[in-house]
């Protein structure tokens, strides 16, 4: 594990975190930068809208209460060689009487746990769990309302020779479920940006690779 002086991280705001997020959907590269913006403030409303709704209510037992399972696993399933595995889960059975559930992976959040450490942000892992508890709490609104973020965000339109084509934003989800995260949470610091700096700690590459995202994402905002 690599030490991280985050003061030298790029400074992103949660918008900024937003576009970053959604730039993981390859076909943005077609898309209209002006588009995606629309799409990433949408959705950060969203998620933060949604987290005022639920101030106050303890997630665990609204999940139970609406037929799921909170399971903590003490082990993730296996990345596949990737550095980074699964922290959280959630499976929503469409029909009733199918598995619902929310995993929670205690072995990787307690490995994002020690990383931040030794960048020296300490949180407990209580604190951790409780984030990745509330972005699949988001999502599980999302199924049981059958809500899905991208649906409910304008599409962007396509340039080149999609430029016939609209297109929805599949990560658009991810963006409300860690706004969601952050709100409801009251974190001082956008779940995007501690999974990047747990991930800088683990691989170097990661550090240039986040600054040319930042910049792409500062120019789709038009900063
Ligand atoms: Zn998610």
């Amino acid at each position: 594990m690599r030490n991280v002086d985050i003061r030298s991280i790029p400074y992103a705001t949660d918008e900024t975190l937003s576009v970053l997020e959604l730039l993981n959907d390859r076909s943005t590269t077609s898309a209209e930068p002006s588009d995606i913006a629309t799409v990433a403030r949408a959705a950060l409303s969203l998620g933060r809208n949604e987290a005022m709704r639920w101030r106050g209510f303890n997630l665990t037992v609204e999940l139970q209460r609406a037929g799921m399972e909170v399971r903590h696993v003490k082990s993730s399933p296996s990345g596949g060689g990737s550095p980074v595995r699964l922290a959280a889960l959630t499976v929503f059975g469409k029909s009733p009487g199918k598995e619902r559930y929310v995993d929670l992976f205690l072995d990787e959040i307690a490995r994002k746990q020690e990383a931040l450490a030794t960048c020296g942000i300490e949180m407990s892992l209580d604190e951790l769990v409780e984030i990745h508890l509330a972005h699949e709490f988001y999502h599980f609104v999302e199924f049981s309302h059958n809500r899905r973020t991208e649906e409910m965000v304008p599409e962007v339109r396509m340039r080149g020779r999609w430029a016939a084509r609209h297109h929805r934003l599949k990560h658009a989800g991810e963006v409300g479920a860690h706004a969601f995260a952050k709100e409801w949470t009251g974190s001082a610091l956008h779940p995007i940006l501690l999974d990047v700096i747990v991930q800088m700690t683990w691989s170097r590459p990661m550090r240039d690779d986040f600054e040319g995202r930042v910049r792409r994402a500062w120019e789709i905002l038009g900063m």
